[in-house]
Order: C-alpha cells, then structure tokens, then sequence
C-alpha cells in the first residue's frame, strides 16, 4: 500500500468540497456507462491464444499414445501436467488436470469433503455441528460465496505484507476443532496484490490444528501472471507440509483461465497422494475423463515452462500500461488528499483502494450515480460486510485504456467528493 498522504493543499476544507462537487456535476454530465468490475482478461488478450482455435488440427493422440477423443485418463495428460508442475510446485504424479475451472474444483472439494470423508477425517463435514473457514481479507468474493452456499461460517483474518495475520491464524485453527479450512491466494492475491512469504508458507504448513482433517485451499491462480520484470517466487507449499508431518494439509488449485481462454481453459488439482486418491475417487463418480482434446491443444500451443513464460509476457505488455494508468491516475488525483491508500501489485489481476472508514459503499453508489459500475463495496470480505466499509477492488484488465482513464478519474473524483463531505460534516 502507499503509504496515507498529508494533506498539503492550500486550499481550505470546504473549497476542496466545492471543487470536488463541481467535478462530479460534470462527471455527471458526461453520461458515461463503463464497466471496472470483474476480473476478465481483455479481448486482446484472449486473442493471444487465437491458436488455440484451429488445435489440436486433425491430431488426436497424446504423448504416450493415448486416444484424446475418448473416455478415460482420469488424471489428465502427463505433457499438460509436466508443463505446469513446476509453475504450481506440485509433482506431475500428483497434479490432475481436469475440467475448466478452479472454482469448479474448489466446489468439488468442499462438497466431497462435506458429502464423503476427507483422509485424515473422523466424519464427514456435514455431520459435524459446526465447520468454519478462515478467510484472510481482503480476499475473494467467491470463496465467500461458496461457504455461504454450504452454510460453512467464515471467520475473516486480517492480511499483512506477508499474508494472513499468522498469529491470528495459529490462535484460531488450534483452539477451535470447528474451524477445517483457509482460503488463500498465495500470489499476487485478489484482491491486494500480496505474495506470502516464506515465514507465512511455513507456519501455515507447522501450525498445530484442532480439526485433524484441516485443509488449505491454496487457490494459485496468479502464479504465472508477473506484472513487473521480478517473477516473483513463492514457497513450495505442498513439500512444507509433508516436511512438517502434515503431508495432506494442502489442496492446491490453478488454471489456464487468465493464460489461455477463460472460458475454455484447463484446471489443476495437487496435493499429496492420499489426496489426489480421495479427489480421484470422488470424481470418478461424475465423471468418466476430462476433456482431453482441449488439454492437447493446450499442451501444443504453450509447448513447455517456457512457453507458459513467453505467453505472460504478451499478457503482460496487454495489462501492465492498464495498471499504470490507474495508478498514475490515482496518485495525480488524490495523492494529495490523505483521502485514500492503493495497493501496487507486482502481478495479478486487481487494485484495492482504500478510502477513509465508512465511505466505501458511498463512493461506489456515487460512481454509479455517474454510471461507472464498480465492484460492489464489501465483496472483498465474508457476508459482503467490510466493517471498515473502507476497501474498493479495481479490476484494470477487461476495459480498455481510454475506458480505464475515464472510469479513474471519475472514482478518484467520488472519493474526493465522498471524503470532503464526510470530513466537513
Ligand atoms: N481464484 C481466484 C483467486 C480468482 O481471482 C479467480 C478468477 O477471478 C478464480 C479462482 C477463478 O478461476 P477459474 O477460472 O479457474 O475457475
């Protein structure tokens, strides 16, 4: 985050408010409909893999002879899996690649674990009186959505530079057995950008639980996704775990989704052994194989690792100029104000702005009101409720740069108007 700015104007507090209002009216006045709200990769970008359109060709078999076409080969590729082993640090004899969609995967998770009995279990979850989640915020609103929907309480931890707050996290998973899992975005995370660090990999993978048949859900869906010259690295999560005695702590997600097509990539599952063979067992009830043609094609048009490496390079040239227009905007708009701190992230998907303590909601009403439609204000925390109302994600990638210029200016605009108010009142 930048750090909070003085306010150094040398205008007064109610000339700031009437020079803030009379920029909204003229925002207003522009009748703008723009969209800054979901995490979509841009056409642009998604024209990147235009290749993969016209593969896999009239080819059909994989690397070891297997009939793409047909059933069966539950587990996915091998070439597909060796490709991206090492970006999810995950041995490719335990990374299944399988369907199209991470969250998808997660779905599955939660309800085998809540329908079946995860390794390491004494029951199934949804004979357990109470099973909750730790969910670091800000974080993502469909991990929230999927607890909702399975009545699985959320607890939030606070995020650091470095990740969950671990000693909130150590407290709650050893003294509460009701508490089974954690979500986390290890790597330039939705929706602040943050990397864990190596201390936080660790303890996530030491800490004594209560629940035996705790998990987390390490959803590493940036792994790849660098948005400055420093690919960043991360702890192997999966080798901390089985080093610390906790071989089956961790379930590891990713996919092909903001590096190929979002809608028609490839998902991957790693875990431990024992998991893989709990998933792979589960799974083999709704289904009879992937969709191994399109897991062909993939593994032909991005090659090896460094194929993967060459094609973010591409997105990268796409989104980073998008990044940078946002925070240029905000720094020229309301560096000066001490009226909001933004996250800089060095890859992913997003920004948070954070604006003073109760106007978050306001300002995204205000920015509707001029119809710039923004992530919702509290998506980014369990039950929609961010008790700061402080925290707005911004979604830089789908629109395209002029839009980006526009939708900016007009936020920073909402903010100036939503804090001078609030301040003068
Ligand atoms: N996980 C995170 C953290 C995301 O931000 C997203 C998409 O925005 C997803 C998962 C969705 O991934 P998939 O398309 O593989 O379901």
């Amino acid at each position: 985050m930048t750090p909070p700015a003085p306010a150094h104007s040398a205008d007064s507090l109610p000339a700031r408010l009437d020079t803030a209002r009379s920029d909204y009216e003229a925002l207003l006045a522009k009748k703008l409909s723009l969209d800054l709200t979901r995490g979509k990769p841009s056409a642009r970008q998604l024209d990147l893999s235009a290749e993969l359109l016209s593969l896999p060709g009239d080819r059909y078999t994989s690397a070891d002879g297997t009939d793409c076409r047909n059933y069966g080969g539950a587990d996915g590729l091998l070439e597909l899996r060796q490709i991206f082993a090492g970006f999810l640090q995950v041995p490719a004899g335990q990374l299944l690649a399988v369907g199209n969609s991470s969250l998808e995967l997660m779905h599955d998770c939660l309800v085998h674990a809540l329908l079946g009995t995860l390794p390491g279990a004494a029951r199934r979850w949804a004979d357990e009186e109470r099973v909750a989640f730790l969910c670091p915020v800000p974080g993502y609103d469909r991990h929230f959505a999927l607890c909702e929907r399975f009545g699985i309480e959320m607890i939030p931890v606070p995020m650091t530079a470095d990740g969950p707050d671990m000693d909130v996290v150590e407290r709650l998973v050893a003294e509460d057995p009701a508490v089974k899992g954690i979500w986390c975005v290890p790597k330039y995370s939705n929706p602040d950008g943050t990397c864990y660090s190596d201390e936080t990999v660790r303890r996530l993978a030491a800490m004594p639980t209560a629940a035996p048949d705790f998990r987390v859900f390490w959803d590493n869906a940036y792994a790849v996704h660098h948005l400055t010259d420093e690919e960043v690295e991360i702890a192997d999560v999966l080798g901390a775990c089985a080093d610390s005695g906790h071989p089956d702590r961790v379930f590891v997600f990713g996919s092909t989704s903001k590096i190929t097509l979002a809608g028609a990539g490839v998902a991957f599952f790693g875990s431990s052994p024992a998991n893989v063979a709990w998933l792979r067992g589960s799974s083999a009830k709704r289904s009879i194989g992937p969709d191994k043609v399109n897991q062909l094609r993939h593994a032909m048009f991005l090659r090896d690792a460094d194929g993967v490496r060459d094609h973010m390079r591409k997105h990268r040239e796409l989104l980073r100029p998008k990044f940078d227009t946002v925070l240029r905007i905000l720094a020229e708009r309301l560096g000066d104000t001490g009226l909001a701190t933004w996250s800089a992230p060095r890859g992913g998907y997003f920004i948070t702005l954070d604006v003073p303590d109760g106007c978050a909601r306001e300002v995204v009403r205000r920015a509707a009101d001029a119809g710039l439609a923004l992530t919702p204000a509290g998506a980014t925390h369990p039950y929609r409720d961010d008790p700061r109302d402080r925290t707005i994600r911004i979604a830089p990638s789908f629109p395209d740069a002029s839009e980006i210029e526009e939708i900016i200016e007009g936020v920073a605009t909402c903010v100036r108007l939503v804090g001078y108010e609030k301040l003068v009142a």
